[in-house]
């Protein structure tokens, strides 16, 4: 073949083709400067924000630091936040076009798997003492066992104090664990089984402690321990637990991964990934065109059910709240969302390279090439999705290009080999667009998620690029 021959076939496969872009090749120095400046704030966030109360707190701290007020109170301002029950939460800027011109959502999650504790949590068996968990959301329960974990949460008293629990973070602190056991005995309780049938939830109990109060006549003495020990630090009961919300999660802070750092590992990053991704970008949203909404939910882990949940009717309220200050009528919440654009923030899985057979790698998304974009997500014929409309990706591939944002659409998995679904169907019932667009994973719902900071910072730069377009 000649020499301009193969130039030309070159030309036309540039102009024809799709070549993926891997970020670190793209971008500049100053935006590498940037992503790994982004990820140490992320790292943070992370560290402050394990828990959907936790985050609701941190994201309302960051927003009021920058003028955000109270959309329920009396103040006005063109930046709010709604906080609902202190487990979900939407920030809010004022675009410049009315808002029957349409919101820009944003709608990330903040619960992450973990184990919660029981009603009646605490026992004693075998001189040791343990509390009793359920876990919550989709866990491989082998992943929970010999790690240290931190116990965060919060205790209500009958008398509606509220006591707040983080132990196992503060390198001072005690961690906690969940046993596992020991190879040269596992042969017939775990190694000769299948692995949803080794580790049963049942058995994830946490030990909490060994050392007895009073002598051999006392009863329960191992228990009683814990108990008194918490009433000292915290002057709650046995009792007070029932009405608790008290999570077991890895102990430890997110760290950077890689001897070239370019990697974050870390609890939590399903969906607090997306959800600092929003907030980044809302925080840096001045006078948009279109009003802005952030929404962080509660949740979505064990299907969105519940009434701090995407499928509970808080965005409704919020619209007709935004109706109602700006003096228009609050019927008008339905035109409004249905002339909304949304992005269902939620991450998504990445390839791993030991495990090729789940994917279909033409539509598969890969760490370091950007932000993912999912048309559809559910499973077995795309069931349990919602389908964005091609003119939506159309018109979303039109902000991306025109913001420098590196992304790569695809999807979760092989044709019938499992799937997984997210907000956007709950959203999408009222009848805005709407499109899944996250950061890819690895270790996904593990205790110890891997992203790329690329990734992680194109994700901000996504969102950052939809609030302003
Ligand atoms: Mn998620
Ligand atoms: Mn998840």
């Amino acid at each position: 073949m000649e020499a301009q021959e193969k130039d030309e076939l070159k030309q036309l496969w540039d102009r024809l083709a799709v070549t993926p872009k891997l970020v670190w090749d793209k971008v500049d120095q100053t935006e590498r400067g940037a992503i790994f400046a982004y990820a140490d704030h992320y790292k943070t966030f992370l560290d402050r924000a394990k828990t959907e109360r936790e985050a609701v707190h941190e994201i309302v701290r960051q927003a009021q630091a920058l003028g955000f007020v109270d959309l329920t109170g009396k103040v006005p301002g063109p930046r709010g936040f709604y906080n609902y029950k202190g487990k979900s939460l939407a920030l809010v800027v004022q675009g410049k076009q009315p808002l029957s011109a349409g919101l820009r959502l944003v709608a990330s999650h903040i619960d992450s798997p973990r184990l919660d504790l029981k009603p009646y949590p605490l026992y004693e068996d075998t001189d040791l003492a343990f509390l009793k968990t359920h876990y919550y959301g989709g866990i491989k329960k082998y992943q929970w066992l010999a790690r240290p974990l931190a116990i965060h949460g919060v205790v209500l008293k009958a008398d509606g104090a509220t006591v707040e629990l983080k132990v196992g973070e503060d390198p001072a602190d005690p961690v906690f664990t969940v046993l596992d056991l020991l190879p040269h005995l596992a042969r017939k309780a775990q190694m000769d089984k299948k692995v949803t049938d080794a580790f049963e939830g049942e058995k994830l109990n946490v030990l909490v402690g060994s050392l007895p109060v009073g002598d051999t006549e006392t009863k329960e003495r191992f228990k009683l321990h814990f108990l008194k020990l918490l009433e000292e630090r915290y002057g709650i009961t046995e009792e007070d637990f029932i009405s608790a919300e008290v999570e077991v999660v890895p102990a430890g802070p997110a760290r950077d991964l890689g001897w070239d750092r370019s990697l974050v590992g870390a609890y939590g990053q399903d969906d607090r990934a997306c959800a600092y991704a929003s907030l980044a970008a809302i925080l840096d949203v001045q006078e948009p065109e279109h009003t802005c909404v952030a929404l962080f939910y509660d949740k979505e882990e064990t299907g969105s059910d519940g009434n701090t949940s995407a499928k509970a009717c808080i965005l409704e309220e919020i619209v007709e709240l935004l109706l109602e200050r700006q003096g228009e009528n609050p019927q008008g919440r339905r035109r409004v969302l249905l002339a909304s654009r949304a992005i269902s923030a939620d991450v998504t899985g990445g390839i791993d390279p030991d495990f090729p057979e789940v994917h279909e790698k033409r539509n598969a998304n890969r760490l370091g090439y950007g932000v993912g974009v999912h048309k559809y997500g559910g499973s077995g014929g795309k069931y349990s999705t919602s389908d964005a409309n091609a003119e939506y990706v159309a018109w979303l591939r039109r902000v991306f290009q025109e913001n420098g944002v590196i992304w790569q659409a695809g999807e979760l998995g092989k044709v019938d080999e499992g799937g997984g679904g997210t907000i956007a169907k709950y959203l999408a019932s009222h009848g805005l667009e709407i499109i899944d667009c996250g950061t890819p994973l690895l270790s996904m719902h593990s205790p110890f998620e891997v992203a790329s900071k690329a990734d992680l910072y194109m994700t901000f730069k996504a969102y950052r690029a939809f609030f302003g377009f």
